[in-house]
């Protein structure tokens, strides 16, 4: 569970003993193979088995490989090797989302059993249509064709969420809430037939016992839509989230791909050894805005 070498700068390894500890059974690693390794992916890993060493979670590596049509083998097998070149060692796994088709149709056969799935035929140009007439963004329930009357058979699938908001305790944020269908109805099967993003990893989590979700600061406005998801899909505790910063550069910009010079690879090409890569990553991570600790009593706790 625990990786080879230390993982963060001081700043990572403080902790407040005295606030109540969070537990969970498993968390999860869970790149994408539509490109290779970067630090942002490393940044991501220290803090998945931070929190798994303190929480007593499992770590599973999954292989989120829904979108088949930019997923490749190469960067598969590569994920695999930069992970083990930097120490991360994980406890489950790999599984691929690609193993075994048949947990996806079963959720959609559920929400379909439910009247809460639907096909739409809306495109990007029927939102912006309504965004214009309106003067305001589509806000659901639903889409802006009304679709869900229609008895479409896709090619699109929207699964029916709802108003309202969803909240929850951020380890890393603090208290959330977020609006469910800020851009109406997600789609939970996108027009080339690939599940989509948002429904794959929320029925993932659920079968794989996953209780404790660690990723990106740009994936909390998603994080509502899968609350509200995995409630329809019959999920009575949602995992415990924690959202941690992005990487950011010197003069504090948020650092992507398109920098140049964040790939694993590249990285080790010229020289820099894992213990060097995991302390530049930790460092263009940044000190955590707040401790995991301070939150772990709030109402989030699963006792194992
Ligand atoms: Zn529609």
């Amino acid at each position: 569970m625990t990786p080879a070498r230390t993982m963060a700068p001081d700043a990572h390894a403080r902790s407040a003993p005295s606030t109540p500890r969070l537990t969970a059974h498993r968390t999860r690693f869970a790149p994408a193979p539509t490109g290779y390794l970067h630090l942002g992916h490393v940044a991501n890993a220290i803090w998945v088995w931070r929190l798994a060493r303190e929480t007593g979670a499992r770590v599973l590596l999954r292989i989120e490989d829904h979108d088949r049509k930019r997923c490749r083998p190469a960067y598969d097998a590569a994920l695999l090797e930069d992970l083990e070149w930097l120490g991360f060692v994980a406890d489950d796994g790999p599984v691929r989302q690609s193993d075994d088709e048949g947990p996806y149709a079963a959720a959609l056969d559920q929400l379909r059993r439910e009247d809460a799935a639907y096909g739409c035929d809306c495109s990007r140009s029927t939102f912006e249509k309504w965004a214009d007439d309106h003067a305001r963004r589509w806000h659901g329930p639903g889409c802006p064709g009304g679709c869900r009357d229609r008895a479409l058979d896709g090619p699109v699938l929207r699964v029916a969420l709802g108003g309202g908001s969803e909240a929850w305790m951020d380890l890393l944020v603090g208290p959330c809430t977020d609006e469910v269908a800020a851009d109406g109805d997600v789609p939970i099967r996108d027009r080339d037939g690939n599940w989509t993003y948002a429904f794959s990893v929320v029925v993932d989590d659920l079968r794989q016992g996953v209780d404790l979700v660690v990723r990106g600061r740009d994936l909390l406005a998603a994080t509502a839509v899968q609350i509200r998801l995995a409630r329809r899909l019959g999920r009575t505790s949602p995992p415990t989230f924690a959202h941690h910063s992005l990487l950011r550069d010197a003069d504090g910009r948020r650092l992507s791909k398109a920098d140049g010079a964040t790939g694993v690879r590249e990285l080790r090409t010229v020289g820099m050894t894992a213990q060097e890569v995991i302390d530049l990553a930790a460092a263009a991570a940044g000190p955590p805005d707040l401790e995991p600790n301070e939150h772990a009593g709030f109402g989030v706790s699963h006792q194992g």
